[in-house]
């Protein structure tokens, strides 16, 4: 399938919609820390409003806060990475990983971990090394000893 790219009218048009203060908050050099897209680049051509009679096609480029929900989950009361504003889809990719590998809800990547097994693509979707997510996950699982940690 071929990826609609916006124009220039449309990334300026674009209101941000639900997400319109974290859109507002950043300029055009903004680049999401996980997957390395722009502003521009993360704007993709989505279904809104799915399965209902008021769908329709539009430019969808969501914005999300993210936190790292393994406080205390490596070392007692530390978080790893400081909250981190994120595309939408990189924050949908921290779920969709932890779900298929069958990993802690309560573990977060960071965003540096994450753009290591996210292939970006602009206005597409992201492509997931679920291999290369598990390995790092392992990799923070492991105690200095290399002694895996139970949880
Ligand atoms: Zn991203």
């Amino acid at each position: 399938m071929k990826i609609k790219i916006p124009t220039h009218e449309d990334y300026q048009s674009h209101d941000g919609l639900h997400y319109y203060q974290l859109w507002n908050s950043i300029g055009d050099e903004w680049l999401c820390p996980a997957c390395g897209r722009s502003k521009f680049q993360i704007m993709k051509w989505t279904q809104r409003f799915p399965n209902t009679p008021h769908s329709f096609m539009g430019w969808v480029a969501a914005l999300h806060k993210h936190h790292d929900h393994s406080i205390g989950f490596f070392e007692p009361g530390q978080t790893r990475f400081p909250e981190t504003l994120i595309c939408g889809q990189c924050n949908s990719t921290d779920g969709v990983v932890k779900r298929m590998l069958n990993l802690p809800s309560n573990f977060s990547f960071s965003p540096q971990e994450m753009r290591t097994f996210i292939q970006a693509t602009p206005h597409g979707k992201h492509k997931i090394n679920y291999d290369q997510a598990l390995e790092i996950f392992n990799l923070r699982a492991t105690n200095k000893n290399g002694i895996p940690k139970v949880y």
